[in-house]
């Protein structure tokens, strides 16, 4: 049984985009620049923008946040948008979600130049994903079909189950692990909270893929021996012996479920850190499109 190890993937991909950028640099080139708009005081949603824009220091991309008040209007935040879609410095925009309750954050994401969207929740670049053309992906369901790939684990054929259809996870990673490519040519199931019997499906993958959201959800008697786990989940669990008193775990019970599998991803250090690298990965690549009209990957 081999652990998947997200951390070391996701540093590897720091450090080859590291050196893209350092390229541009030497070569007198402006350098991708990435927005974080966060609205509010959101704990979580403060740490995971902390991080996002420590990873972009770090790859030496440009990157700026801005910090609003919980009280901002949705046309406050439309016109800065706005203001971004025409920032030649930004490549990428980010609006943490999470937004208050008073803006439509389907409006705000429509707002967003597609080219700029770089957690790629914009309609126009969901459709270009959907019909298999090159568009800039949403970052976690791209981290986990970037894992299966640099850890050679062939998805052509196999049947992929994935437990649960978000727009964020879910529905994404289904459709880019169906589409006709390299590293994709899955066979694919999307099971949800109104399967009747979920591990008639879950017995059956040869990858399942666990986006719920309940802790330690998928037991090992729900899956098959030589099963390959990406566990999207992460979950806050109280545990008395820490003292933060809590501890992250996943959708999948890892102590069994690794007894069966032949690969699995570990929470944390599995598909979380994949996330922030696909998205230093999009705001380059948004670079280089808006730069030279071509995503390049
Ligand atoms: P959502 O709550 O939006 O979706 C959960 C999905 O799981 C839904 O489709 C739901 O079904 C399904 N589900 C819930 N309970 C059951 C059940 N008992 N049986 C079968 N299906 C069930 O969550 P997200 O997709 O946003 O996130 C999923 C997990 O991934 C969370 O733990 C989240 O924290 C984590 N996550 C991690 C990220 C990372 O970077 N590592 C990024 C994003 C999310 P239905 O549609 O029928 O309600």
């Amino acid at each position: 049984m081999t652990i998947i190890d997200g951390k070391q993937v996701a540093s590897d991909i720091r450090a080859e985009l590291k050196l893209k950028v350092d390229k541009l640099k030497e070569e007198g080139k402006s350098v991708p620049g990435l927005v974080a708009i966060l609205v509010g005081e959101d704990p979580a949603s403060k740490v995971y923008v902390g991080m996002k824009q420590k990873a972009c220091d770090e790859v030496g991309l440009y990157s700026k946040l801005d910090r609003l008040d919980e009280g901002t209007t949705e046309s406050e935040l439309l016109q800065l948008i706005e203001q971004y879609n025409n920032d030649e410095k930004i490549n990428g925009i980010l609006v943490q979600l999470p937004l208050p309750k008073h803006i439509n954050e389907d409006a705000i994401i429509e707002a967003i130049n597609p080219e700029k969207d770089v957690d790629g929740f914009h309609p126009i670049n969901v459709g270009n994903m959907m019909i298999g053309k090159e568009t800039l992906y949403p970052c976690t369901p791209h981290g986990v079909v970037e894992l299966l790939k640099r850890y050679n684990i062939e998805t052509k054929g196999k049947h992929v189950v994935v437990v649960g259809r978000s727009n964020i996870v879910g529905k994404p990673v289904a459709n880019m692990l169906l589409q006709k490519k390299e590293g994709a040519n899955a066979v694919v199931t999307v099971v949800h909270s109104a399967a009747k019997d979920l591990s008639l499906f879950t017995k059956q993958a040869d990858i399942l893929i666990a986006a719920i959201g309940v802790p330690e959800f998928i037991k090992s008697d729900m899956v098959k021996d030589g099963v390959v786990i990406i566990d999207v989940g992460v979950n806050r669990v109280e545990d008395a012996s820490r003292k933060s008193g809590y501890k992250l775990v996943g959708d999948v019970d890892f102590a069994k479920v690794s007894e069966k599998a032949s690969f699995i991803t570990p929470v944390p250090g599995g598909v979380g850190p994949m996330t922030i690298a696909m998205l230093l990965q999009n705001t380059y690549l948004a670079y280089l499109k808006i730069k030279m009209g071509q995503y390049e990957f």
